[in-house]
């Protein structure tokens, strides 16, 4: 049996992480998060009687009145996630949640030199040298769940690290690949709530929509493989299908891809269970007895429309303080936008602006990371 912290249970990655537990043998759900849904958060506690039950809003906990199962306690506010990440009976902490607010309990398991199934793709583009670096210190393994990043780690295990040529990642276009450029300004918050491929939480579909996910996912996956961005070991193609999850290719020229119908209990089964792969799973199968396209579109770099990847590009390369000022500035970008007070084709050219005009700094340390993130959310208007 492996125990599992489940950190953001209450999410579209948490929910789709008890669907698999509940499918497969060998995982016992130690502790789950939620932030704000106490009804599901109380259903998901009657049905999987963790040892702890995390509620991280403290505020929303006044308003806590449920029973909990006998042998669950609930354990109230953010410090509980970095305590419960170090107990010696967690054997995974499942990191899924939204934002910057998973950074300190992804860096906790780290710390405890746990496995990391790594959904918030937040922390590592925030906070990458310092996660990568406690991990190696610790024996800590991130195993990727986002599902680009799942197929890349699951491709490179056909050949050596060495003899990598280039990652491939795959992105999806989100629901406006096709629509023309002037049009982008007068995109509503529904339009951009609908992902043509993909069901998920509201934050990363939105940033799905401006293509700002595939920055973040860039800059994960430079941390995640250690990529050399000028040597150009990352490049990035439209599949709108959303099959190949993403590609490796080898010196020699060989390309392994990883394919399956979009399903996220896939790469998390995987975060799971790797080194094993196990039947038994919900995820959905491929249909071989239809026929089927896949696309693949290079990025025209010269069109706005692409200028989110051309800034994970960059933000990559530069690495130090970049990353976290990009995470920061496109949170509060996508929640004014969520609001009104932003445009949609504003989000990635206030993002950018940011990134350019901070104080960098090379190698920052936790405390100057955290101190930054608060800056750039305070003086964001
Ligand atoms: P979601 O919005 O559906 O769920 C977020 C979870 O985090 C919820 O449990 C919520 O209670 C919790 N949470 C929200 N704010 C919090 C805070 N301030 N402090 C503590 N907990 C908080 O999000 P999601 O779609 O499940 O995404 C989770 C992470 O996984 C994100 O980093 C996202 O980019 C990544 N991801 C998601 C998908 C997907 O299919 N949903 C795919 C790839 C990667
Ligand atoms: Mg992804």
């Amino acid at each position: 049996m492996k125990n599992i912290a489940l950190f953001g249970a209450t999410g579209s990655i948490g929910r789709s992480t008890l669907d698999v537990v509940k499918t497969i043998d060998g995982f016992r759900v130690l502790a789950i998060s939620g932030h704000k849904n106490l009804k599901l958060l109380h259903e998901q506690s009657m049905l999987f009687r963790p040892r702890w039950v995390i509620l991280t809003d403290e505020n929303a906990a006044k308003d806590w009145n449920f029973e909990l199962p006998v042998g669950s306690e609930l354990c109230v506010g953010m410090k509980a996630l970095t305590q419960i990440a170090a107990e010696s009976d967690v054997d995974i902490v499942v990191s899924a949640i939204v934002g910057r607010a998973g950074l300190e309990s992804t860096i906790a398991a780290a710390q405890a030199g746990k496995r990391i199934a790594l959904a918030n793709k937040e922390s590592l583009v925030a906070g990458g040298a310092l996660v990568k670096q406690i991990a190696s210190e610790t024996g800590a393994e991130i195993i990727p769940v986002d599902s680009e990043h799942s197929a890349i780690f699951q491709s490179l295990q056909a050949g050596k690290r060495k003899e990598l040529e280039r990652v491939i990642l795959t992105a999806s276009g989100g629901p406006f690949f096709r629509l023309p450029e002037k049009d982008l300004k007068n995109v509503t918050l529904d339009q951009a709530l609908k992902h043509p491929t993909w069901n998920m939480g509201a934050k990363v579909t939105l940033d799905s929509a401006t293509l700002m996910n595939k920055a973040l996912e860039i800059i994960e996956a430079k941390w995640l493989f250690d990529l050399d961005m000028t040597r150009r070991e990352l490049e990035v193609m439209i599949h709108p299908q959303s099959i190949v999850h993403s590609m490796v290719e080898f010196h020699d020229g060989a390309v392994i891809a990883q394919m399956s119908p979009p399903d996220m209990r896939l790469p998390i089964q995987n975060a799971l269970t790797y080194p094993e792969r196990v039947s038994g799973g919900p995820t959905k199968r491929t249909n071989w007895s239809i026929d089927q396209t896949l696309e693949f579109f290079a990025p025209d770099y010269s069109k706005s429309k692409f200028d989110a990847l051309k800034l994970g590009l960059e933000t990559a390369s530069l690495a130090g303080t970049a990353g976290v000022v990009l995470n920061a500035a496109n949170e509060m970008a996508v929640t004014a936008f969520t609001r009104g007070e932003l445009r949609f084709d504003e989000i990635v050219p206030r993002v950018r602006k940011t990134v350019e005009e901070h104080d960098f700094r090379q190698n920052p340390t936790l405390e100057e990371l955290t101190a930054l993130d608060e800056k750039i959310r305070k003086d964001f208007r």
